[in-house]
């Protein structure tokens, strides 16, 4: 798996990082080597989730690995979705591989149910916390175009994605 060929990840103000990703058709030949690619580059990047459209792929289709333990223990998530959320919230910090650098502290549903299909198309749920639950959120949250700075005061998005653009550009020049 980690040998696998990885992606170019997309940083703001990409387009693509706003639209809103098409489902997954059921027996799309394309996802089993997108998933695969996805995850090596998550790996490669050191992050927790990475949704497809973080890879120009606008379709609905998620990787996670929390690494419990140090282990390995990749999930792939085809059409995710929240099918119900807690009343009760909790913050967390956040930060996105599209947002390099960038780190806030967002408040979201404290736990969430979400439904989505395996690479075989089976269905499963899972109702989680902690950190699952927000890294479910965040990425299904790109799925339909929004960034975790969406969750954050007007004001302190702004200062983000200015000091963001600063950094890139900074990186261009060297
Ligand atoms: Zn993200």
């Amino acid at each position: 798996m980690t040998d696998a060929e990885t992606l170019p990840i997309l940083f703001v103000p990409d387009p693509r990082l706003r639209a809103k990703s098409k489902p997954v058709e059921s027996a799309d030949p394309r996802i089993p080597a997108l998933a695969e690619k996805m995850l090596a580059t998550m790996y490669k990047a050191n992050g927790l989730g990475l949704a497809a459209p973080q890879v120009g792929e606008l379709l609905r289709l998620v990787v996670l690995d929390l690494r419990p333990d140090d282990r390995l223990e990749p999930m792939v998530l085809v059409n995710p979705e929240i099918v119900a959320e807690s009343r009760e919230t909790e913050a967390r910090e956040e930060g996105c591989l599209s947002l390099p650098g960038q780190f806030a502290d967002v408040t979201r549903p404290r736990m969430v149910k979400v439904r989505w299909q395996d690479l075989s198309g089976a269905k499963r749920e899972v109702e989680a916390d902690g950190l699952l639950s927000v890294c479910l959120q965040h990425e299904i949250d790109h799925l339909n175009g929004v960034l975790f700075v969406d969750h954050l005061s007007a004001l302190k998005r702004h200062m983000m994605l200015r000091k963001l653009a600063k950094e890139l550009k900074a990186q261009q020049r060297d």
